[in-house]
């Protein structure tokens, strides 16, 4: 029997499938999606099995033995294993990439390169290790250079090797535990405590963890001594890790659906009925309900026997999404989101892969959940840019939710109060089976907003960020004690520096972007590379002492607020949430504390969902509307409605204030007005004037190098092989700088591929990236190929 194993070369430059023998006995222990460890070469690396043969192409007389198995149970099934290689030929990437992608990256083979005696050595050579080390071997990145230098000899005569060792990541975590030895009677009678402790520990089915016992109000002393009289047992036992275990959930039950609820329910029901990969837009205006629905429909699903996935767009952001699953599903939920760390996803993968949970709820990599038996996969948010990975593998989480949709023949629900216009127009094309909830849930209404005219305030007299409107909005809020969320896309203190005299503004020099100044560390920052440097008073080019500060971001705002209000803020933006759990302290503050006003960047756009904000203010509407992407109206459109949702969600009745200095410009009137369908009918009509998906599909080709020459014959390279390769109807765009010419030291160039049909395009880009990979890997160009780009 042989094994087509796929394998983990670090360098990701081979995507390639190699045989291997399965050693004698191990048939039948050795199956398809395990993880195993392969000679390769001279090294020992890691692989994971895609499938077994009874033949090989390659000649049997030097194909070597698979060296063992990583895993009682395979990693992958074999469902995960056609995405993996629909994924990689789809986004135009490295198998291995993409597998590990899918897998938890505690799974993940760790190399070091460690020094070791050889079989046969001089004692001398022991000794210098040994006193190096204080072993037979060390680990090379450990060494100090001088440590280096002194083993250096031995390296050359062969008494010391250096050799590739692969340490696993899957730490378990292991904790004291006890359990009772003897099951008769025992009496304790004079030792009350001591009785009450053994009852406790004699009645559990498994083994207690004494951290446990202890918080339980259990000494360890207490503990000792039953261990003392022989009546328990110590052991070390796994611990999973719940990130979870120190909250309680109050159990929440089901809503009476109205209506539009009831019917959305009932299609997508009737499609888990009859094992139809359908998939639903459930358009739905902020607070309308569609939580509630995709509750209801895992219900169903959970009640068949089969398991769901749930998919937010940053879980980080949305604890309130977590609580309300928790409360319905209880332990059958699992969380996966990029705030946990490696071990705490691994338990978590696991309580999945074990069928100890059968929901998940998560942000994009989720949909990698190793569920079988899936009834239902719900996308909340889906026109959300986060779903897409925007490093290679490339993907977008939609894409691998219809693949799974159709493996198991279940219901796929796209649900937004935005939809992306890529979506909506399917549903108008009848792709999709597009419903609709255009009520708030309960008796609410949607908010009243209004526009205020920036330039118009600033004729005025009015220069402050905070217009005269939003100004005495807030001031009624703080009276009546309730609250306001402010947007301000924009962190630091300040955009830039400027020198009135000369000018000069100072620029990152890794990046073609001007520095904002952090006031809090006295700090100019690229926001796009992390360079920062100490402000100077006095300009670096002419010596002037007349520098300013131009363009407002949210921590000089929280500065005006905390002035203009005398008054606590909380701010919610990358600075102040870099820590991990700061997102939902700093929420969780906001709400019990009752603070006045929460300011932050559009982090605080999505999911929340507080009784007593009453007022959302949005001091720059602007912002994404000057983005150089043709997107930049969608976006403005999404972010303006999903804010608004967060005024006036309870009883209490909301208003939202945009400010502007467009105040005519139809993604900011249409906002305002809820019009969702005259916003598509007019951004369609662009679309489709300037050839743009959803009229296009795209392709997009950023090449990278220090060097710009080099760049530019990349890209202009690409552009012929493009002309050569796609037909009349396709159109190219570029070569042109990005947007960001320079990012990280590094020039980029870039080509638009538009087109309608290329049958043979994935073949062609396939090819096009491994040509590249081989021509110019080692003269420091990287190409990336995007496929179906959300970002320009
Ligand atoms: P969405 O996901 O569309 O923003 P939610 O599901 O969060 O909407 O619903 C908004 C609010 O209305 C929540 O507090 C929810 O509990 C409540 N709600 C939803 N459906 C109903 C219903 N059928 N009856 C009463 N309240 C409901
Ligand atoms: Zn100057
Ligand atoms: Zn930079």
């Amino acid at each position: 029997m042989f094994a087509s194993v796929i394998v983990d070369i670090p360098s990701k430059s081979v995507n390639q499938v190699f045989d291997y023998r399965i050693p004698s006995g191990m048939e039948g222990l050795i199956r398809i999606g395990h993880r195993v460890l392969v000679p390769f070469g001279p090294r020992t690396i890691q692989g994971y099995v895609m499938s077994l043969n009874e033949t090989t192409d390659f000649d049997p007389t030097r194909i070597k033995e698979i060296a063992r198995t990583l895993d009682i149970e395979p990693v992958l099934t074999e469902e995960m294993i056609t995405i993996a290689m629909y994924l990689a030929d789809y986004y135009v990437d490295q198998y291995i990439s993409v597998i590990e992608t899918i897998l938890p990256a505690a799974l993940k083979a760790n190399y070091k390169k460690v020094l070791r005696l050889a079989d046969s050595h001089t004692a001398e050579a022991e000794q210098v290790l040994s006193s190096i080390s204080g072993g037979a071997e060390a680990e090379t990145k450990r060494l100090e250079p001088d440590a280096l230098e002194a083993l250096s000899p031995y390296l050359k005569s062969g008494d010391i090797q250096e050799e590739t060792v692969i340490t696993q990541h899957t730490k378990r975590k292991m904790a004291l535990a006890v359990y009772s030895l003897k099951q008769a009677d025992v009496d304790l009678s004079r030792a009350k405590k001591q009785q009450e402790l053994y009852d406790v520990i004699s009645a559990a089915s498994d083994p207690i963890f004494v951290r446990d016992l202890v918080n339980d109000g259990f000494s360890n002393a207490l503990i000792n001594a039953l261990h003392k009289k022989g009546l328990i047992a110590k052991v070390e036992a796994e611990m999973e890790r719940d990130p979870y275990s120190d909250r309680v959930f109050t159990s929440d039950s089901p809503k009476v659906l109205n209506s539009e609820q009831q019917h959305a329910y009932g299609r997508i029901t009737s499609a888990m009925d009859e094992h139809e990969a359908k998939t639903f837009l459930l358009h739905g205006i902020t607070g309308s309900g569609k939580t509630e629905v995709y509750l209801q429909v895992i219900q169903k699903a959970l009640d068949e026997g089969k398991t769901a996935i749930m998919l937010v767009p940053e879980i980080a952001l949305t604890p309130q999404m977590v609580n309300r699953f928790k409360r319905r599903f209880g332990d059958d939920v699992a969380v996966l989101h990029s705030g946990l760390s490696h071990g705490e996803k691994y338990d978590e993968w696991r309580k999945i892969k074990e069928g100890r949970a059968r929901v998940s709820v998560g942000a994009r990599s989720s949909i990698f959940a190793p569920f079988e038996n899936v009834g239902a996969i719900i996308v909340d948010e889906e026109h959300e840019t986060t779903y897409k990975q925007s490093d290679r593998p490339m993907y977008h989480a939609t894409e691998v939710a219809k693949f799974r949709s159709r493996y198991h023949n279940c219901p796929l629900i796209l649900g937004t109060a935005t939809p992306s216009l890529e979506t909506f127009a399917r549903s108008e094309r009848g792709v999709y089976e597009r419903l609709e909830l255009t009520m708030r849930a309960g008796t609410k209404v949607l908010p009243e907003i209004s526009i205020v005219d920036m330039s118009e305030e600033h004729r005025m007299g009015n220069t402050s960020i905070i217009s005269g409107t939003l100004e005495a909005g807030i001031r009624e809020r703080i009276e009546k004690g309730e609250q306001t969320v402010l947007l301000l896309n924009r962190r630091g203190y300040s955009n830039f520096q400027i020198c009135q005299s000369c000018g000069y503004v100072p620029m990152c020099p890794n990046c073609d972007i001007s520095l904002t100044y952090h006031k809090a560390n006295q700090s100019l920052m690229c926001h796009y590379c992390g360079y920062e440097s100490a402000v100077h008073r006095t300009c670096d080019n002419c010596q002037s002492d007349e520098v300013t500060f131009r363009g407002t971001g949210t921590e000089k705002v929280e500065e005006i607020l905390r002035d203009m209000f005398d008054t606590e803020v909380v701010r919610m933006d990358n600075d102040t949430t870099r820590r991990k759990g700061m997102h939902e302290k700093l929420l969780d503050h906001f709400e019990q504390e009752e603070i006045p006003i929460l300011l932050g960047t559009q982090m605080i756009a999505k999911g929340l969902d507080y009784p007593k904000v009453t007022l959302v203010g949005v001091l720059n509407a602007d912002t994404m509307l000057n983005l150089p992407d043709f997107r930049a109206n969608e976006k403005t459109y999404q972010l303006l409605t999903q804010v608004s949702g967060r005024a006036g969600r309870h009883e209490l009745s909301g208003e939202v204030i945009f400010q502007t200095y467009n105040p005519t410009h139809y993604a900011i009137q249409l906002a305002k007005e809820n019009d969702y369908r005259s916003f598509y009918d007019k951004e369609m009509a662009f679309r489709r004037l300037a050839r743009y998906s959803p009229y296009y599909f795209h392709v997009l080709f950023t090449v990278s190098s220090e060097d710009i020459r080099k760049c530019l014959k990349a890209t202009t390279h690409i552009h012929d092989t493009l002309v050569q390769e796609v037909s009349d109807q396709s159109i190219i765009v570029g070569p042109s700088p990005s947007p960001l010419e320079r990012i990280n030291r590094q020039y980029r160039f870039q080509i638009m591929l538009k087109y309608k049909r290329e049958p043979e395009l994935l073949k062609m880009l396939n090819t096009l990236d491994e040509h590249y990979h081989e021509a110019y890997r080692t003269e420091g160009i990287s190409l990336r190929i995007d496929v179906d780009p959300l970002v320009i």
